[in-house]
């Protein structure tokens, strides 16, 4: 994540603030210029357009700025959202108060997701512009009436609100066994099956792209209602690690692209924020023995996965011991094995290729 300076004094500005703690000044989030901006009278001038905050600034947290004169193609509800307020297709209603208040960080993961899928330059096409877009259900599973599953299906991403809470979450994630389970880690997951569907295997990235993701990932039209059950009855295979990232990659060929997907914004963002912050790891200056100084690039588009994991390795392993000083669980609890490191290699050309391309 980038660090962000006030416009006004230069103060470091974290990114869901909508003020300066030091100057006072209201702040917004500029998406196209992946800045802060000073409002004044409740709007900032930036190339020669107004913008305004986001309608769902007090109700969401939202620190977002949207342009005064708005998409006419946005739905009429979500007039006056930002970008990624407007991807919210269905929320709890305003009545049901204990589902809003967790909407709220649960917006906060999605606007983290939609902030970085536009600053490594992924298209986001919102469901209301384009057929098969992008949308999201934020759902509460304990809101009557219906059965909420977290889920992708054709751009739809369906997120169970209530596991924005600590004690649910945590229990899933011991209960299902996993190291690792976080809101932020659900929509980067998900969002991995919408990317494979519209980057990988429709339109040309299916002449592109598809014979090497299934030679990577396996076959995609494996049945998939089996694969949950086999993945629930029998578990993971004995050995899994020595060719995934984790047990729930071994369930379908779409869950271990999904999965990989997510690592690889995981380790982008972390190592971004570590970059932005100003860290190198000093070789010179540890009491064991280290290759050479870990500097993060701003960019690893002309770089081969190996480097970016090389750099990843160093780092986590700085990062685990720190969580770990905290008496906290490592902060990356994975090890990344060869046949891992090339499907991380094939979302990196993926993504750079996209990237690219517009
Ligand atoms: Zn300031
Ligand atoms: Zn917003
Ligand atoms: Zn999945």
């Amino acid at each position: 994540m980038r660090a962000f300076a006030c416009p006004v004094c230069d103060s470091f500005v974290a990114f869901e603030a909508d003020h300066c703690t030091e100057c006072q000044t209201a702040l917004g989030l500029h998406l196209p210029s992946r800045n802060m901006l000073a409002l004044d009278e409740g709007a900032a001038l930036h190339a020669g357009s107004r913008w305004i905050r986001c309608n769902q600034h007090r109700t969401l947290a939202c620190n977002w700025l949207t342009p005064e004169a708005q998409d006419p193609g946005s739905p009429a509800g979500h007039r006056g959202r930002c970008l990624a307020g407007s991807l919210i297709r269905r929320e709890p209603p305003a009545d049901d108060t204990l589902a809003r208040e967790k909407l709220i960080p649960t917006t906060v993961a999605l606007r983290r997701l939609v902030f970085q899928l536009a600053d490594i330059g992924l298209p986001i096409e919102p469901y209301w512009h384009v057929d098969g877009g992008l949308a999201f259900d934020l759902l509460s599973s304990r809101s009557t009436g219906e059965k909420v599953i977290i889920g992708h299906a054709r751009g739809v991403i369906t997120i169970d609100v209530v596991e924005s809470l600590d004690d649910y979450r945590e229990s899933l994630r011991v209960r299902l066994g996993e190291p690792y389970r976080t809101m932020l880690g659900h929509f980067r997951h998900e969002v991995g099956h919408y990317y494979q569907n519209v980057l990988v295997e429709t339109g040309t990235g299916a002449d592109t792209y598809l014979e090497e993701c299934r030679r990577l990932f396996g076959d995609e039209r494996a049945g998939y209602s089996e694969a949950i059950d086999r993945h629930y009855t029998l578990g993971a295979p004995a050995g899994w690690e020595a060719t995934f990232i984790s047990e729930y990659a071994t369930m379908h060929p779409w869950e271990d692209f999904a999965e990989c997907f997510a690592h690889y914004l995981h380790i982008a963002d972390t190592m971004d924020t570590a970059r932005e912050a100003g860290m190198v790891l000093h070789a010179d200056r540890v009491r064991f023995n280290a290759p050479r100084d870990i500097v993060a690039l701003e960019c690893y588009d002309d770089e081969p996965i190996e480097r970016m994991l090389f750099d990843w390795k160093w780092m986590s392993l700085f990062f685990n011991r720190v969580n770990t000083a905290m008496g906290k669980n490592p902060l990356y609890p994975f090890e990344i094995p060869e046949p891992v490191v090339q499907k991380l290699g094939f979302v990196h050309k993926v993504i750079r290729d996209t990237a690219r391309r517009r």
